[in-house]
């Protein structure tokens, strides 16, 4: 029989298993078999009786069309990988990066997510990804944090649910499977909600060294978000950043623009929209608004509104940071700039 290799992606649905032997003489039949063995794989794999374009499928190694007709031997080795790492046509589709390109990314689950942040991006048009953890206080204040019931809201109100781990631990301090694990426990959260498992990952307190990234790779994230270091000087109440330059950064080591707090004003704002051109994109990282818990990255909710007035008037296109995949093609990453932090 058909021996499938799971990805990490989807190992959440086979207990963890990672290689999986079913009986079939056609990709479809392999599906339709891991299907009733894990049930939910389909629906990852396929739509509207098709494989997903993002999926690739090799066959003993070598990359097949895709078809779900494509027969398979006895004896086959099947892999489904995303197709960042299979570099499917994504590029014939890649829009061009407009002038004024802005991603909002907000981190940690305060409750002002849902409170405030989400209906005000709605009435603006904004897109906008909520990076969410379990740890911080996440479990034991929900006065500070929001509820899952209310990032499923987030979810079906069009915003990105991004992963930001389980327990908010430093990166660079984790082994590979202690980090691959504390991912996977969001994921699970994540499907018991209704929301996709998240496809963008923002490091925990900026912290992350070769093997994190190796992780985040391995487990297919297109996009991840770091903060404004090395190349700023990283202040304790924020600062600026550089814009993401997709001819020079990683897309796994995306850098913040702004990580807005005490020490950030309207000013800076400014200078992080005029720094999106030319191909450049300005990346903001928010947390509350405001950060109850944490005054040092705190954004008063009125100083907030004039920032989006300013997106807004400047005529920004704003968006979630996976929205990037129509602008980037997140499967040229060779050679691209990755730093480690601190
Ligand atoms: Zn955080």
């Amino acid at each position: 029989m058909p021996t499938v290799a799971i990805p990490s992606l989807l190992r959440n649905l086979t207990s963890g298993e990672e290689s999986i032997t079913v009986p079939g003489a056609t990709i479809r039949e392999v599906i339709d078999n891991l299907e009733e063995r894990y049930p939910g794989m389909k629906a990852r794999l396929c739509e509207e009786d098709r494989i997903k374009p993002g999926i690739a499928i090799y066959v003993n190694g070598l990359l097949t069309r895709g078809s779900l007709l494509e027969r398979v031997d006895a004896d086959a080795e099947i892999h489904f990988l995303p197709a960042i790492g299979g570099g499917i046509s994504e590029t014939e589709t890649l829009q061009p990066i407009p002038d004024g390109l802005v991603v909002l990314t907000f981190d940690d689950g305060n409750k002002s997510d849902y409170k405030y942040v989400g209906p005000l991006l709605k009435r603006y048009g904004f897109g906008a990804t909520f990076f969410i953890t379990e740890g911080l206080n996440f479990l034991h204040n929900k006065a500070h944090y929001v509820t899952w019931a209310e990032i499923r809201e987030l979810h079906e109100a069009g915003f990105e649910i991004g992963n930001h781990t389980r327990h908010h631990k430093h990166a660079n301090t984790q082994s590979k499977e202690e980090l691959l694990s504390d991912l996977i426990h969001i994921d699970k959260r994540c499907e018991a909600y209704g929301i996709p498992i998240p496809e963008t990952f923002g490091y925990p307190a900026d912290c992350r060294g070769p093997e994190a990234i190796e992780v985040l790779s391995e487990k297919g994230y297109r996009f991840a978000r770091r903060g404004i270091g090395p190349e700023f000087p990283f202040h304790p109440e924020g600062g600026r950043g550089p814009a993401y330059d997709p001819d020079v950064h990683h897309p796994l080591v995306i850098p913040s623009t702004g990580v807005p707090g005490p020490n950030y004003g309207f000013e800076d704002l400014v200078w992080a929209v005029e720094q999106a051109k030319d191909r450049k994109i300005a990346v903001l990282t928010f947390h509350g608004v405001p950060a109850l818990e944490h005054p040092w990255v705190d954004v008063p909710p009125e100083q907030f509104k004039t920032y989006m007035d300013y997106l807004r008037d400047s005529g920004c296109t704003v968006i979630a940071l996976r929205d990037l995949a129509k602008y980037v093609d997140a499967s040229e990453s060779d050679g691209k700039s990755i730093t480690y932090w601190p």
